[in-house]
C-alpha cells in the first residue's frame, strides 16, 4: 500500500513530557526567535520576530487529518517542530480548527519570547496545555544561553511569560533548561525561580541536554545535581529524564519515510524511533539498516549513545 510522505506532521514522536506526541511543524527548518547554545537542531539559520503564514493553513490541517486517519492515536497533538511556533502567524486559527475537528489535545511548546504580544497572547488561549521555557535569570545569561533576536528584551520577555499567565487558565507547563556550569549554578537557579514563583505556572519542568547540542559548551547537568536544584523550584517540579513506554498500536507499522521524517527532525536514538512510532527494535533497525544503505541518515555519538539524523 502506498504511504503518504508528510511534510509538516511528523511522530508521532516519543515526548518526554507528553507521552507520544503528534508533532506539526508550523515554521521551516530552524526559523527562531532564539538560537539557543543547547538547540538540538543545530545552530539558527533564519532569526526573525516576523510572524507569517509560512505554511498554508488547508495543508497543514489536510495532513493532520491524513495523518489521524492512518490510525494513530497520539496522546497530544504538539505544535513545535524545528522552529519557534509562534512565528505562525495562524497559529490561533490553526488550534481553534484542530478542536473542532478531534478531541484529541492540543499542545504548544514555544520559546515563550513572543507572549508579550497579546495577537500571540490570545492565538494561544484555546490550548489544550502551553509549555513555555526560561532559561535564564537575568538579560546577560539570557543573551548568552538563548542568543535572542535584537528585539527581544529580557524584562519584556518576562513580563509576557508572566502576562500570558494571568490570561491563560488551563495548563501551563514552564521549562527551565539548565546547564552546567552555566545556569546550573546556585546564584542563577535562585534568580531563575524567582522569576517562576512569579509566572506560578502548574508545573516547572527541569531539564538539560539529551541530545547533541549547536554548541559543544552547553554541557548536560548530572541527577545528582538536578535534584539539589529541583528542591530550590518547590514541590511542583520534575526532572525530565524519560517518556512514558508505549504499548504497540495495533495495524499501525511505520514505514522508511516515518523514521526518515521523525528523524529529520531532530537527533533520535535506536529506543526514540522504536518507541516513538511504536514499533518493534528489529524493525526500527531494519528500516535504519536500508535507510543507511541509501545513504539518507547518518550517525552521531553522544557518549554512550548513538543518534540518527537525516544525511542533508
Ligand atoms: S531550542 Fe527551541 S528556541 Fe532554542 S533555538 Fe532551538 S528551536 Fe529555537
Amino acid at each position: 500500500m502506498h504511504r503518504q510522505a508528510f511534510k509538516y506532521v511528523y511522530g508521532p514522536v516519543p515526548s518526554r513530557r507528553l507521552g507520544r506526541s503528534l508533532g506539526v511543524d508550523l515554521v521551516p527548518h530552524k526559523t527562531c526567535t532564539y538560537d539557543c547554545i543547547y538547540c538540538q537542531l543545530g545552530k539558527t539559520t533564519k532569526k526573525t520576530i516576523m510572524r507569517r503564514e509560512y505554511v498554508p493553513l488547508n495543508q497543514l490541517l489536510a495532513e493532520i487529518n491524513q495523518k489521524l486517519k492512518t490510525g494513530c492515536s497520539p496522546d497530544y497533538i504538539t505544535l513545535a517542530g524545528s522552529g519557534e511556533p509562534t512565528l505562525y502567524a495562524k497559529i490561533g486559527e490553526l488550534i481553534d480548527k484542530l478542536k473542532k475537528r478531534t478531541k484529541k489535545p492540543v499542545a504548544v511548546i514555544t520559546n515563550g519570547s513572543l507572549l508579550w504580544d497579546p495577537a500571540v497572547q490570545d492565538a494561544l488561549l484555546q490550548a489544550d496545555l502551553v509549555i513555555p521555557s526560561l532559561d535564564a535569570g537575568d538579560a546577560d545569561t539570557f543573551g548568552y544561553v538563548n542568543r535572542p533576536h535584537g528585539k527581544i528584551h529580557f524584562d519584556k520577555m518576562v513580563d509576557g511569560l508572566i502576562g500570558f499567565r494571568k490570561k491563560y487558565h488551563k495548563k501551563l507547563w514552564l521549562e527551565v533548561f539548565l546547564l552546567s556550569g552555566i545556569t546550573a549554578i546556585d546564584a542563577e537557579v535562585i534568580k531563575i525561580a524567582a522569576i517562576s514563583k512569579e509566572i506560578a505556572p502548574d508545573k516547572i519542568q527541569l531539564n538539560t541536554v539529551a541530545r547533541p547540542p549547536a554548541e559543544v559548551f552547553a554541557v548536560p547537568v548530572n541527577e545528582l545535581q538536578m535534584t539539589k536544584f529541583a528542591k530550590r523550584f518547590g514541590k511542583n517540579t520534575e526532572i525530565i529524564i524519560n517518556f512514558r513506554r508505549h504499548t504497540r498500536l495495533s495495524g499501525f507499522t511505520a514505514s522508511s519515510a516515518d523514521v526518515l521524517n521523525l528523524i529529520s527532525r531532530r537527533p533520535c536514538s535506536l529506543y526514540d524511533i522504536a518507541n516513538g512510532l511504536s514499533i518493534a527494535h528489529n524493525e526500527a533497525v531494519k528500516i535504519l539498516g536500508h535507510l543507511e544503505g541509501k545513504n539518507l541518515i547518518e550517525t552521531h555519538l553522544k557518549g554512550n549513545s548513538t543518534f540518527y539524523v537525516s544525511a542533508k
